[in-house]
């Protein structure tokens, strides 16, 4: 059902000073800026072999990342799988009565559908599933 690690989400509160620390210290080289807004977030993607970084800046005082980082200062906020058919993934996690944040896909950065696992359901940790077209 999981094809790879799609990418890894962290959560900063600058995402251009964050973006020169990613480029300047490992040489690593983002590939575009974006703004989501129903996720209230700003997002850049920065391509490390077959997976990315997606660091993630608040938009909105009330958004998840700014709630997160007020909780829990700046860092991984999550991990996104690969899944080639979000649907069905999520047909068969509520088969297993496996608690969703998403019930269905989203829009995500990049045109991806995205859902989210609850952090309750993982181990404490935030599970975003990605299908990209
Ligand atoms: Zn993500």
């Amino acid at each position: 059902m999981v094809e790879k690690i799609d990418h890894i989400g962290i959560a900063v509160k600058n995402l251009n000073e964050s973006l020169r620390v990613f480029e300047e210290i490992l040489g690593l080289k983002s590939i575009g800026l974006e703004t989501v807004t129903d996720q209230k977030v700003k997002v850049a993607f920065i391509p490390v072999g077959e997976s990315e970084i997606e660091l993630l800046e608040s938009t909105e005082p009330d958004g998840a990342i700014a709630k997160f980082i007020e909780k829990n200062g700046e860092g991984i906020q999550h991990i996104a799988f690969r899944v080639d058919n979000i649907e069905k993934v999520l047909e068969d996690l509520k088969a297993q009565k496996v608690r969703l944040i998403d019930e269905k896909p989203r829009k995500g950065a990049g045109g991806a559908r995205i859902a989210f696992i609850h952090p309750k359901a993982t181990n404490g940790v935030l599970i975003e599933l990605c299908e990209r077209t």
